[in-house]
């Protein structure tokens, strides 16, 4: 019997699977250069590692720049029709706007979670029909409400008796989600509770108020706080919107139809444990014979592990022992998650100007070191207390899963501009 040759095609993720073909060749992708990467080393980041360094080498300026790794995007859509195959996302465009992610994400089948009109915007420039966007904000500005209805966008959260006023008289033919506020946080790293989402007391009159308005609420959505750490937090929240969907029932609305179960998602062991928990909840509050459409706004999810920020080393100070490296990006750029998102972060040396022979530093002695940003506030600080070998002005520093509330929230202050910050497009192999 011939032997049975290993077919790149039939593997669920590799070079010839439909997934792939489907993200290079969607229109946000295609007219870019992708480097393909082959199969990805977990414990060394090679070979990201090598692209990053023949980049940087080829780059007179030594900007910074950021690379997404489609290989990460589609192992990430895998791994939530894996777990949560129920549920629909809708990617949270606040999260990283970037034009490939967006494209690749539709181009699998994703839906939009979008929260203004230039938001929306990006998304139907990319081909995504108006059908597949939820205006998931629900306290909106009467101009981007005009454009939602303009371009028909027919899909949209609230939480107050306002929205619904002028929802009734700018887009009539809108759907409705009531935003519940979640009775638990789940100890997230950004709650959500304080701002949105209606309180128990408020239901009936919210739903009341719709339904004189002639808005149809089809459904409930909530979101349980972004870096939700807690699972509870998705079983408290679903069984609340049970409760919604039956005082609705009794009030004899229009029977609803979507649950939306928001964001809130980290790739990793928290995933399972999030996903388990919400299969156990879907099952126990809304059984398949109910009829519910499920969907979701993962942002953090699909975006945190894709992207791997490089940055230059531009300056540095000896203090004794103390190494102080300044680098080209901060606090005031793709870092702000250090402030906003209460992120931590994680620095990989790349000394590919001073140590070409052995770039990542591997067993070399480790010194203790500050990283600063470099606008010229001495809160942009980077990491303090980290270990870091000896490095030089012009070696880099490279930050994985940087791909979450970052370059999406930096700012232009003291004219270093997050916005300018390019993204080069590559995909990996999983491990063989
Ligand atoms: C920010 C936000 C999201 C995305 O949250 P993640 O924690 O990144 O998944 C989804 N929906 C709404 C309404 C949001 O405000």
């Amino acid at each position: 019997m011939a032997p049975v040759m290993e077919q790149p095609a039939v593997r669920a993720n590799g070079v010839g699977s439909k997934g792939l073909q489907a993200i290079l060749s969607s229109p946000g992708v295609r007219g870019r250069k992708v480097t393909s990467l082959g199969a990805t080393n977990k414990a060394t980041n090679q070979p990201l590692l090598d692209l990053i360094q023949s980049i940087a080498m080829k780059q007179e300026q030594k900007d910074p720049f950021y690379v997404l790794d489609m290989g990460v995007v589609l192992g990430l859509w895998e791994k939530w029709n894996e777990s949560l195959p129920m549920v629909k996302p809708f990617y949270a465009v606040k999260c990283n706007p970037e034009p490939a992610l967006l494209s690749g994400l539709a181009a699998l089948g994703a839906n939009f979670d979008c929260a203004s009109r230039a938001e929306i915007e990006a998304v139907l420039a990319l081909g995504v029909s108006a059908d597949r966007i939820v205006y998931a904000n629900p306290c909106k500005s009467e101009s981007h409400i005009r454009y939602a209805a303009g371009v028909g966008v027919n899909l949209t959260t609230y939480d107050s008796k306002e929205e619904v006023e002028k929802l009734r008289k700018l887009h009539p033919r809108c759907g409705l989600l009531l935003r519940i506020k979640g009775p638990d946080d789940g100890e997230a790293r950004c709650p959500l509770g304080p701002k949105y989402g209606a309180l128990p007391e408020e239901v009936v009159p919210l739903l009341q108020a719709a339904h004189a308005a002639c808005l149809p609420v089809v459904g409930v959505s909530f979101h349980v706080g972004s870096g939700a750490t807690q699972s509870r937090a998705y079983s408290a929240a679903i069984a609340f919107a049970r409760s919604v969907f039956d005082t609705a029932e009794r009030l004899g609305l229009p029977r609803m139809r979507v649950l939306n179960i928001g964001g809130g998602f980290t790739f990793g062991p928290q995933f399972a444990e999030a996903s388990a928990t919400i299969r156990a909840a879907l099952k126990t509050h809304f059984p398949a014979e109910s009829g519910v459409t499920f969907i979701s706004e993962p942002g953090r999810f699909f975006a945190e592990t894709a992207f791997t920020l490089a940055t230059n080393i531009i300056g540095k100070r000896v203090r004794g022992e103390l190494r102080e490296y300044w680098i080209n990006d901060g606090i005031y750029g793709s870092m702000n998650c250090l402030l906003y998102d209460h992120a931590t972060i994680t620095a990989q040396p790349l000394a590919c100007w001073s140590n070409r022979v052995n770039p990542t530093c591997a067993g070399m002695g480790q010194y203790t070191s500050t990283v600063f940003g470099p606008t010229c506030d001495a809160l942009d600080t980077v990491l303090s207390g980290v270990r870091l070998p000896e490095l030089y002005v012009n070696d880099w520093v490279v930050f994985p899963n940087m791909g979450a509330y970052t370059a999406a929230a930096g700012s232009s202050f003291n004219g270093f501009n997050t916005a300018a910050i390019p993204t080069h497009v590559a995909y990996s192999l999983p491990p063989p």
